[in-house]
C-alpha cells in the first residue's frame, strides 16, 4: 500500500547559507540562522538514503506548496504485522556542532480510517542515530543505532481528508548531543504505520560575528547543553580601546542568541564614534581622553592642523601649565603690576601696587619681589640672600602689597616685583616687572644673642658674646644690664665693653644674676639680647670666717695665697719652658703661641684647629691663588649647623712636607684667634687630599682692591668704621702678644656688612708671600712701604712696629686704596722716612685722622700710640662725628707725588711769614724769627722739639706746625731730588 503523491502545507523556507558577520546594531538582538546539515526538501535529485527490507520505505517525488518538487519517503504496511522497515540517511558531517536539531515533518495515517488493520496497523515510528568518524558504507545495523524517540502524529489523517486533499502536516523536533564523533547517521523505524516523511532537516545553531559597543565577537557555536551559555570576549575596533575594568564580553546561548552583553569600547583620544567605528577628530578639533564621547573645538589661543588630535598645540606667546586640561585655553605671563609705590622706615621697606593691566587670561596671579642689594654700583648688585625677611611672604603673594625687613642700614637696593601665573615659568619671553631702587636709612644694631660664661667666681663673671648678626655700622661699645634675680625691686647696673668679652666685678657670692647685653653704634642701641642667669661661686667659708674673726688670720690666709699663687706661677712658667706645646692662660689673658715651637706641627695644627671631613665642604668656585695654591670660595655644612659661607685655602699637589707644615702654620696661628675683626678659622683637612684651610667667607675681598673698587663712595663715618674694627682686630693681636709684620690693606678682608677683618697669618708670609717685599739691607724680605723704621733697620718687629704700619693703612683707606708714597722707589722711601717726611693727608681726610696717621709715624716707636688707645680715638670721633668734618681746603689729596693743586706748595712761598700766613699760624711770627729761623730751608730742618723750644705750647699748633713742616720737606725732596737734613 502506498500514499500517492500529495500536496503540504510547508514551513517557510529558510536561508541555509552561512551568513557574513553582521552589525548586531542593525539586527535584532536574538536573531537566529542555524547552519543547515541536511534539508531533504532542498534537495532536487534522488536522496538514496538507504532503505530496509527492500519493501518498506519507499522514496517517491512529490510537489510542495509552491509545486516546487520534493523528495520524500513513505511507507504504509499495516495489513502485515510484525513490521520492522529501516530508512537510514547519508552520512552526516557534523562541523563544529556539538548540539544538533533534527526537524521532521510528516503525514500519518489514522488507522481507525482504514478498514481491517486492527492489530497491524500502527500511528507512530522510532528515531535512531549512530556516531562514526566516516561513512560506513550501506549495510545497516540495528543494534549499533542510538534511540532518539519514538514520534506520534500530533494529527493524523482520514481517508476522507485524504478526499478532500488535506492532509495534517506533522512537524517534530528531536535535539541529539553532545556528539563526540566527526559525523552520523540518522535512522527512521517503521513498525507498521502509514507515514509520509515530507521533510528531514538538521541543523545546529551558532551566533554569528557582531559588532556590539565597539567590541568584535567572533562567529560562535553554543554549547553542548540546552542551559549552557558560551562566555566570548570582544576586541576592540581599530582606534577604540577597552573601557578601564571593563572589557566587552557577550554570552552565546544554546538558541545561538548573543545575550547578556557586559562591558564595551570606547574610542581613543583624538577619534569618536561614528555607528560601528572609531573616526579620527577633523582638524581644529581635539578629542583629549577615551572617557569624551565628542570632539570639541580647539579652545581660544589653541590650533591644530592634522586630524585625530587629543589636544591643540598654543599659539606662540601662549602656554598651557602643566594642570592645565588640554580644554582650557591657552594663556600667557601678565603684564607687570602698576603704580609700584614704597614706604621706608630704618631698614624696613614696604611695597604697594596695583594688579597688571594684563592677567594673561588666568586667575591665578601672584606676587613675588626680587631683593638685590647694589653695592654702590648700580651694576653690581647681588641677591639680597637669607638673612633678609619677608611679610608675608618672599614669592606667591596674593596680596599687592609686602614688606621686607632686616636689610642693611646704608645699603642700596632694588626691588623688582613680578605678577606671575601659572605660565610665567613657561615663557621664554622677557620678564616683566615694576623696580624701584631704594637705599636704607640707618638702623641700630640686632640683638646679641650668643652669649657665653667665660669664667664665673665668687664676685666676678667674666662674659663674651659674638658681635650682632646684623651689626648694621660699627659698634664701638656694648651695654651689659644686670641684675640680682631675686631682688625685688630689680635694680639693674650696667657695664660697657668696647670688645665682645667684659668682667663683671663686684658681685656676691652664691648670687644669680641676670645679664643682658646690647650694641652700641652711631644709630644707637640696638635690643637687649635673651636673659642669661649665671650663679656666682659659693665663698670659701674658712676665709670668710677668719676674716670675719681674726685679721691675723686674714694675713695668713693671704699669705699662703699668695705663695700657692706664687708657686703655681713658677710650676705653670717652667711648664712652659719644659713643654713648649702647653697653652698657658692667665686669667683674662689668652697668650699667642708660636707654632714654630712645636716639634711636631701636626701636633700644633690639632691643638688650634678643628679637623674638618671633607664631605662637609663643598668647593664651588676659584677666587684667588695664594701662595700655596687656589684660593676658592665654597660652603660648609658641620652636621646640626646652618650651612656658612667658606673660603678655601688649598695646598697644591706634589707639595713638599717643609711647604705643608707652612701652609698648616697659618691655620694653627689663625685657629688661636678669635675676635670679629680677624679672619676666623672654620678648619682644616689635613687627613685628606686636597689639604685645606676653611676659613670664613669675605664677600668683598681684600680691602686695598674693594676701596680702589669703590673710589669716594663712602662715608667719612664708614671709612672710619672700617679702620675702626682693624684696630679692634689689631688690639686683640697685640694683647696676646702677636706682632703681624705686614699689616697692609691687602692683608685686611672686607665681608659684606663692610667688617674688616686682620688676615694673612703665615710665618714665611713677609718673606715669600707678599709682592710688596723687597730685600733690604738688613738681609730680610720687607713690605718698606708699610714698615717701620726699626724694622726695616734691625729687624725690630713689635706691636709697635704694627701700630706704624697701621698708620699706613688708615692712609691707604683715606685715599681709597692709594699706593703709599705713590711712584717713588722703595730707596727714596727710606729715605725720606728717615729724613723725617711723612705723608700728607689725603683728600677730604678730617685732620684728626692724619693727625692719628702722624702719631703711628712716630719715629721713636715708644712715642707711638698703641692700639687700645687708636681704638678709643676712632671710636671718640664716631661718637662725635662733627670732628670728622673737613675744614675746606685744608686736607686734600695730592694729583702727583708729594706736590698737589691744593696743598699750598710750599716751595713757593718766599718767606718763613708768608708760610706761617698760609698755614694761620703767623702769630708766631716773631717767635720764628727770633730763635733764627729766616729761611724756609731751615724751616723745613725742624724737629719737634725745635717746635717745642720756640715756645709753642699748644700740643694743635705743634702738630699743624710740624705736619705742614713734613709736608714742606716732602716737597722740596720732590723738587731738588734731595734730602732735608733735619
Ligand atoms: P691669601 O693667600 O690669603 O693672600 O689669599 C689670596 C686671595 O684669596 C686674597 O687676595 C683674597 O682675594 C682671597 N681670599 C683669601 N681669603 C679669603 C676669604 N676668607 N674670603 C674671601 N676671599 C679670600
Amino acid at each position: 500500500m502506498s500514499i500517492c503523491a500529495i500536496d503540504i502545507d510547508m514551513w517557510p523556507v529558510t536561508n541555509t547559507q552561512p551568513r557574513a558577520p553582521v552589525r548586531f546594531n542593525h539586527l535584532p538582538l536574538g536573531f537566529l540562522s542555524p547552519v543547515i546539515l541536511l534539508d531533504s526538501k532542498a534537495q532536487q535529485t534522488e536522496l538514496e538514503w538507504i532503505s530496509y527490507p527492500p519493501n518498506g520505505w519507499e522514496e517517491i517525488s512529490g510537489l510542495d506548496e509552491n509545486y516546487t518538487p520534493i523528495r520524500t519517503y513513505q511507507v504504509c504496511q499495516v495489513m502485515e504485522p510484525n513490521q520492522n522497515n529501516w530508512l537510514r540517511t547519508n552520512w552526516i558531517e557534523k562541523g563544529d556542532a556539538q548540539r544538533i536539531f533534527v526537524e521532521l515533518k510528516f503525514t500519518l495515517r489514522d488507522c481507525n480510517s482504514l478498514p481491517g488493520v486492527v492489530g497491524t496497523c500502527k500511528e507512530t515510528f522510532n528515531l535512531y542515530y549512530q556516531e562514526t568518524d566516516s561513512e560506513v558504507g550501506r549495510s545497516l545495523r540495528e543494534n549499533q543505532y542510538v534511540k532518539i524517540d519514538t514520534i506520534a502524529a500530533d494529527e493524523s489523517f482520514t481517508q476522507g481528508d485524504l478526499g478532500e486533499r488535506k492532509m495534517k502536516l506533522n512537524t517534530e523536533v528531536r535535539i541529539i548531543g553532545p556528539l563526540s564523533r566527526r559525523g552520523f547517521y540518522l535512522a527512521f523505524q517503521d513498525v507498521g504505520a502509514c507515514i509520509a516523511l515530507v521533510s528531514v532537516k538538521v541543523y545546529y545553531k551558532k551566533c554569528w560575528s557582531i559588532i556590539e559597543n565597539l567590541a568584535t565577537f567572533p562567529d560562535t557555536v553554543t554549547g553542548s547543553e540546552f542551559s549552557s551559555l558560551v562566555e566570548v570576549e570582544g576586541m576592540c575596533v581599530s582606534d577604540a580601546e577597552e573601557e578601564a575594568d571593563n572589557s566587552p564580553k557577550m554570552h552565546c546561548s544554546a538558541e545561538g542568541e548573543w545575550l547578556v552583553p557586559i562591558g564595551k569600547c570606547i574610542c581613543k583620544a583624538g577619534f569618536h564614534q561614528k555607528g560601528d567605528a572609531c573616526e579620527p577628530c577633523g582638524r581644529g578639533f581635539y578629542k583629549s581622553s577615551s572617557q569624551d564621547l565628542q570632539c570639541s573645538r580647539c579652545p581660544a589661543h589653541s590650533f591644530n592642523d592634522r586630524e585625530g588630535s587629543w589636544r591643540c598645540d598654543c599659539e606662540d606667546g601662549y602656554y598651557r601649565a602643566l594642570s592645565d586640561p588640554p580644554s582650557v585655553a591657552c594663556t600667557r605671563p601678565p603684564s607687570a603690576p602698576q603704580n609700584l609705590v614704597y614706604n621706608i622706615n630704618q631698614t624696613t621697606v614696604s611695597l604697594e601696587w596695583s594688579p597688571p593691566a594684563d592677567t594673561g587670561g588666568r586667575n591665578d596671579v601672584s606676587y613675588r619681589v626680587i631683593c638685590r642689594r647694589c653695592s654702590w654700583e648700580p651694576e653690581e648688585c647681588v641677591p639680597c640672600g637669607p638673612n633678609v625677611g619677608y611679610s608675608p611672604a618672599q614669592s606667591g603673594l596674593v596680596d599687592t602689597y609686602v614688606t621686607i625687613m632686616d636689610l642693611l642700614a646704608h645699603a642700596n637696593y632694588t626691588f623688582e616685583v613680578e605678577a606671575v601665573n601659572g605660565v610665567s615659568d613657561l615663557s621664554r619671553t622677557q620678564r616683566l616687572f615694576a623696580a624701584v631702587s631704594i637705599a636704607t636709612g640707618q638702623a641700630a644694631p640686632s640683638q646679641v644673642s650668643e652669649v657665653i660664661k667665660e669664667k664665673v667666681q665668687q664676685r666676678s663673671i667674666q662674659l663674651s658674646w659674638q658681635e650682632p648678626h646684623q651689626p648694621n655700622g660699627v659698634i664701638t661699645e656694648y651695654e651689659i644690664k644686670y641684675y640680682e634675680k631675686d631682688q625685688k625691686d630689680r635694680i639693674y647696673s650696667t657695664v660697657r665693653s668696647k670688645s665682645t668679652s667684659a668682667t663683671v666685678n663686684n658681685l656676691k657670692p652664691s648670687t644669680a644674676y641676670v645679664f643682658q647685653i646690647r650694641a652700641f653704634t652711631e644709630a644707637g642701641y640696638g635690643t637687649y639680647g635673651p636673659r642669661l642667669e649665671i650663679t656666682t661661686k659659693e665663698e670659701a667659708t674658712a676665709a670668710i670666717v677668719s676674716s670675719e674673726q681674726n685679721p691675723v688670720i686674714i694675713i695668713a690666709v693671704v699669705a699662703v695665697a699668695g705663695t700657692i699663687i706664687l708657686v703655681f706661677m713658677v710650676f705653670v712658667c717652667a711648664c712652659q719652658l719644659a713643654f713648649l706645646s702647653l697653652t698657658v692662660k692667665f686669667p683674662g689673658t689668652k697668650t699667642y703661641i708660636d707654632p714654630e715651637t712645636y716639634e711636631d706641627p701636626n701636633r700644633a695644627v690639632h691643638q688650634f684647629a678643628k679637623e674638618l671631613d671633607a664631605s662637609c665642604i663643598k668647593i664651588e668656585r676659584v677666587i684667588g691663588a695664594g701662595e700655596f695654591g687656589e684660593v676658592c670660595s665654597g660652603r660648609l655644612k658641620l652636621p646640626g649647623k646652618r650651612d656658612v659661607s667658606v673660603a678655601i685655602k688649598t695646598l697644591k699637589v706634589g707639595y713638599t712636607e717643609k711647604q705643608r707644615r707652612e701652609f698648616l702654620c697659618e691655620a694653627s696661628i689663625m685657629g688661636q684667634f678669635d675676635h670679629p675683626n680677624v679672619v676666623h678659622l672654620e678648619g682644616v683637612v689635613t687627613r685628606g687630599k686636597p689639604v685645606m684651610i676653611v676659613i670664613e667667607y669675605m664677600e668683598n675681598g681684600s680691602l686695598d682692591a674693594f676701596l680702589r673698587k669703590h673710589d669716594g663712595q663712602f662715608t667719612v663715618i664708614q671709612l672710619v668704621g672700617m679702620l675702626r674694627g682693624i684696630a679692634a682686630g689689631m688690639r686683640y693681636l697685640s694683647d696676646m702678644g702677636y706682632v703681624h709684620r705686614d699689616l697692609a690693606a691687602r692683608n685686611i678682608l672686607v665681608n659684606s656688612n663692610l667688617v674688616c677683618k686682620v688676615s694673612d697669618f703665615g710665618l714665611s708670609r713677609v718673606i715669600d708671600d707678599d709682592p710688596e717685599a723687597v730685600y733690604t739691607t738688613t738681609g730680610g724680605k720687607i713690605p718698606v712701604r708699610w714698615t717701620a723704621p726699626e724694622a726695616i733697620q734691625y729687624r725690630k718687629f713689635t706691636s709697635a712696629s704694627d701700630v706704624w704700619s697701621y698708620g699706613i693703612v688708615m692712609w691707604e683707606v683715606m685715599s681709597y686704596g692709594e699706593r703709599p708714597y705713590w711712584d717713588m722707589s722703595n730707596q727714596d722711601v727710606i729715605k725720606a722716612i728717615e729724613e723725617g717726611y711723612r705723608l700728607p693727608a689725603p683728600m677730604d681726610c678730617p685732620p684728626g685722622l692724619h693727625q692719628l696717621m702722624l702719631d703711628c709715624w712716630q719715629k721713636d716707636r715708644a712715642e707711638r700710640p698703641k692700639f687700645d688707645q687708636i681704638v678709643g680715638i676712632l671710636d671718640k670721633m664716631i661718637r662725635n662725628p662733627n670732628t670728622l668734618k673737613t675744614p675746606v681746603g685744608t686736607c686734600t689729596r695730592p694729583i702727583s707725588p708729594l706736590l698737589d693743586q691744593s696743598t699750598p706748595d710750599f716751595t713757593a712761598f718766599r718767606s718763613v711769614g708768608e708760610w706761617l700766613e698760609a698755614i694761620k699760624m703767623e702769630r708766631y711770627r716773631d717767635n720764628f724769627t727770633a730763635a733764627g729761623y729766616s729761611s724756609l730751608e731751615s724751616v723745613a730742618r725742624m724737629s719737634i722739639e725745635d717746635v717745642m723750644s720756640l715756645g709753642i705750647t699748644l700740643v694743635g699748633h705743634q702738630k699743624k706746625i710740624m705736619s705742614s713742616i713734613q709736608t714742606m720737606r716732602a716737597q722740596m725732596l720732590h723738587l731738588h731730588g734731595t734730602g732735608v737734613q733735619v
